[in-house]
């Protein structure tokens, strides 16, 4: 640190508690040897970065290396493990309790790398989901990623984002924070620039921007005085977006069954135990047949086995751009009964261009597409015409240019937009009437701003004129614009009586074809505090419209489409006007009678004047909701739900999180969304792709089918072995498996088949049945059905082969062997019938998933090990068998896949 400073760029790490609240702005600027305008050079930022470090917390870490080993030794399962192998150790029974031990380590072992994969992928989903900042450096703006973040950095915020570091504000229009992730204060702060006394609280200060927090509305610009650990929010270890885990309403379910059925079990063991001590059967017999009923009986694979399922099904939704932020969303997916998208940017593609200009006194086409400049404005009798043909085309697209935060710049050969693609259309079309930076800036500076919000529906901008005089711009929704006017412009400049009859007639003309339509309005001589009155007064003079052209995605047709068929209705929610919402939903397929007024399609006004009564019905049989605001959509989504409907909802503005939380799934838009939004949804779309819905939902269904796949598969083992075990307890006969040998089977096929079935590709028609039913349990009774059936094979099959092979002369450990790969062999074909719950194993044909091709011939390679190496002989008390047991095997086991399949058959229906 040199001399007494407490901060600063030459300081090393800013100081913890530096109070720049106290200080005047531009001291702080200075302080940090910044710029208020142009903020800090790259080279500078880059050295800064070097010396300050990353702008990132670090890492919650999940224990050492030690911790996380031991942790795996945690469970029930491994205590009881550990318990019947120190007795068995204790009995003198080395083997058995080598055999156990290993189990143990080898069940640690698994678990511990699931546990690492599993928190890579999700770290690696974190990344997925962008975190930029906007700042200044070298007097341009540019957006960087967060981490990049140095003090002295000049950012600029606005309604939507999440704070990135600690900032002190140097400017701020309307702006305000929720900063209840630092200070529990949930209603938003208003912030602004003034020096505050230096005693004052974190929570209090105003001046300040704090990491982590979100900007609920307005805008600010302000200097970066602490990143990464240095922010309140390192210094008190509160870390964003906490850790997620892989645990979901239904793993919770399960591994509390696990742990009940454990107890149970464990009970029925000591019970039995206690039974055949005291009916004077050998003490370490009797000991070893409950070990092995305990063993046998639980699903100790089964909550893991579901976590990687889920895993999966997390990373292929990653594959099609779809990010789950909450687990229990991948749950939900497959239920769903209706999408409510935004239009803009999901079903559209948010691509701005405009394609007319209307004036009170002339139209005029505007041609080219995108946000190149090439193109020009024609007159309806063809001829290319400028700005300056008419004082209303001029003011109106001066107002659509400088009422304007959009950053249009070239890259690549293409254009790079920061800010939002309306504003980037109304830039451009000022472009193609000849109007420069130097008539749309540097002339005119801008003074104040009246930030757009999805609320007001447009914005307004007052600007200092060369001479001295003000003028205000604006621009936004037709109806607010038309409010706030007084006049009309005409071509010479005069103001003339506002006819909005004409005006309402071509906007629905132009919105007809699917154009958004944006109104603009200017007050040429204005008065220098004509922003101080809010709500502005209605004073200023409409200048004209502009039409927009904003492609239906392409995708987004076969999407609605798919939804259709998947029972899953699809709705359209937009903040813009009606005929345009309804002419794009039209054309991707979403109404059946297009056309306001039939009851398809509502708008907000509408919907207001709805009677509570005959509110649900009308929103669950309208499509499309036009100029709806954003607690509407919150309404919206609780009158679905009360009408039994599962909700996925899109959102991409700060106020759209109350809707998100409320719906069943909330879905963000990774691009053009805001973090607000984000940080309150269920699953981002890093593509905002409606599609891309679509997708997560079929992978939500396939999910849900491969636990189920999973579930149905694994629980006839456990149960044919627990009774089978108990049975020969109960009778006081001979075990046909051992302790070792059931482990030994439940491990390997575990790994090498069931968890094969998380790989499954989805079946061919899950989004042409109807949504699954939450309230539905996992199993139906027709799979309940099957589970027994295949355990009740599984006991008769293995009793009948052990009794069989002991009566033709097989020794006990050979009669034994043939049990165990009998259960083995029985899993495996079992396998392939599990593939599908409904259809028959042979027509899935043989190769759909490789995957269980691999586990088959490692689960065979194991057992002719089990069988015939000498050294698992000796371990697990196998001995190899004569082909006629082979055969015998086989012949069973093909028995109980046919009857199966018999059964499947009979059941020729959905389960
Ligand atoms: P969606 O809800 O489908 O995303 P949207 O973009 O039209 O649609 P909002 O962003 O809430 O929804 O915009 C509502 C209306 O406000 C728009 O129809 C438009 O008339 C107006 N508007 C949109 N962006 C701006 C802007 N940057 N400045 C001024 N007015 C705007």
């Amino acid at each position: 640190m040199s001399g007494g400073e407490a901060s600063g760029p030459r300081a090393g790490r800013p100081a913890a508690g530096a109070h720049h609240h106290g200080l005047p702005a531009h001291e702080a600027v200075l302080l940090w040897e910044s710029d208020a305008d142009r903020g800090l050079g790259g080279e500078e930022a880059a050295e800064r970065l070097e010396r300050f470090g990353r702008n990132v917390l670090p890492a919650r870490s999940s224990g050492g290396l030690l911790r996380r080993v031991l942790r795996q030794f945690h469970h029930p399962l491994v205590h009881v493990l550990v318990i019947a192998g120190v007795i068995t150790a204790a009995l003198r029974e080395y083997l058995d309790s080598t055999v156990i031990f290993g189990v143990v380590l080898v069940n640690a072992l698994i678990g511990f790398v699931q546990e690492s994969r599993a928190e890579a992928a999700l770290e690696g989903l974190r990344a997925m989901v962008r975190t930029t900042a906007t700042v200044v450096r070298d007097g341009r703006r540019r957006r960087v990623p967060s981490a990049d973040l140095v003090p002295g950095d000049l950012v600029m915020v606005e309604a939507g984002v999440k704070v990135p570091a600690d900032v002190r504000l140097l400017r701020a229009a309307e702006l305000r924070t929720d900063e209840s992730s630092l200070t529990g204060e949930s209603v938003p702060v208003p912030k602004d620039e003034v020096v505050l006394d230096p005693r004052t609280p974190v929570a209090d200060r105003r001046n300040m921007l704090h990491s982590g927090t979100l900007v609920t509305a307005g805008r600010g610009a302000g200097i970066v005085v602490a990143t990464g650990p240095e922010t309140e929010l390192g210094q008190i270890h509160r870390l964003v977006g906490a850790a997620e885990t892989l645990a979901t309403p239904l793993t919770a379910k399960l591994a509390a069954f696990s742990r009940v059925l454990t107890v149970v079990i464990l009970a029925l063991a000591a019970v039995t135990f206690a039974a055949g001590v005291v009916r004077g059967q050998e003490a370490v017999r009797t000991f070893t047949a409950a070990v092995a009923l305990a063993v046998g009986a639980i699903p100790e694979g089964l909550p893991a086995a579901v976590t990687i399922t889920l895993a999966i099904g997390v990373a292929r939704m990653a594959g099609r751009r779809a990010v789950v932020r909450r687990m229990p969303a991948v749950e939900t997916l497959g239920s769903t009964t209706v999408i409510c998208a935004d239009k803009t940017g999901t079903l559209t593609e948010n691509q701005m261009t405009v394609r007319s200009v209307w004036t009170p006194d002339a139209v005029f086409d505007v041609t080219g597409v995108g946000y190149a400049p090439d193109g020009a404005l024609h007159a309806r009798d063809g001829t290319v015409v400028s700005a300056g043909t008419s004082q209303a085309l001029w003011w109106c697209l001066l107002a659509g240019a400088a009422c304007n935060d959009a950053v249009l710049t070239r890259r690549d050969g293409g254009w790079d937009l920061v800010g939002d693609p309306t504003e980037a259309a109304m830039r451009v079309v000022a472009g193609k009437g000849g109007m420069g930076t130097a008539d749309v800036s540097e002339r005119r500076p801008r003074v104040d701003t009246v930030p757009f919000s999805s609320e007001r529906q447009f914005m307004a901008t007052l600007h200092r004129e060369a001479g001295g005089g003000h003028l205000v711009l604006a621009k936004g929704a037709v109806e607010r614009i038309l409010d706030l006017c007084t006049g009309q412009m005409g071509v010479d400049g005069g103001i003339r009586p506002l006819d909005r009859g004409t005006i309402a007639a071509a906007v629905e003309d132009l919105a007809s074809d699917g154009l958004r339509v944006l109104a603009t309005a200017a007050l040429p001589s204005a008065a220098p505090d004509a922003f101080a009155a809010r709500p502005l007064p209605r004073s200023l003079v409409f200048t004209g419209l502009q039409a927009m052209l904003d492609p239906p995605r392409p995708a987004a047709t076969a999407a609605v489409r798919a939804c259709r068929s998947a029972g899953i209705a699809v709705k359209m929610i937009t903040g813009d006007h009606a005929v345009t919402a309804s002419a794009v939903a039209d054309r991707i397929g979403l109404l059946e009678q297009p056309g306001p007024g039939k009851g398809e399609v509502l708008t907000g006004a509408e919907l207001t004047a709805l009677s509570d009564h005959a509110y649900p019905g009308a929103v669950d049989g309208a499509r499309v909701f036009a100029r709806v605001s954003p607690e509407q959509k919150l309404h919206l989504v609780q009158a679905l739900q009360a009408r039994g409907q599962i909700v996925t909802m899109t959102g991409d503005g700060v106020n759209d999180a109350p809707a998100l939380r409320q719906a069943d799934i909330g879905v963000a838009m990774g691009r053009s969304g805001t973090q607000v939004a984000e940080d309150a949804a269920d699953m981002v779309l890093t593509d905002d792709d409606f599609a891309t819905i679509e997708a997560a939902v079929e992978e939500g269904r396939g999910v849900f089918d491969n636990l189920t796949k999973f579930i149905v598969w694994t629980l006839p083992t456990n149960m044919g072995e627990g009774l089978v075990v108990l049975a020969a307890i109960l009778f006081g006969a001979t075990l046909p498996i051992l302790p070792a040998q059931i482990l030994w089977i439940n491990m390997t096929t575990a790994v090498a088949l069931g968890l094969m079935l998380a790989f499954e590709p989805k079946e061919a028609g899950v989004m042409v049945r109807p949504p699954r039913d939450p309230a539905r349990p996992l199993l139906t009774g027709a799979l309940v059905v099957r589970v027994l059936l295949v355990s009740a094979l599984l006991v008769a099959g293995s009793w009948w082969l052990f009794t069989w092979e002991r009566d033709t002369g097989a020794t006990l450990p050979e009669a034994r062997t043939a049990a165990v790969n009998l259960f083995v062999a029985v899993e495996l074909f079992y396998v392939f019938s599990c593939r599908s719950l409904t259809r028959s194993a042979w027509r899935l044909g043989p190769f759909g998933n490789r995957w269980i091709i691999g586990g088959i011939l490692a689960q065979t390679a194991g057992q002719l090990a089990l069988t015939y190496l000498p050294a698992m002989n000796h371990l697990f008390r196998t001995a190899p068998i004569s082909g006629g047991a082979w055969l015998r095997i086989f012949a069973l086991a093909a028995l109980a896949t046919l009857v199966v399949a018999l059964d499947k058959r009979l059941r020729h229906h959905f389960v």
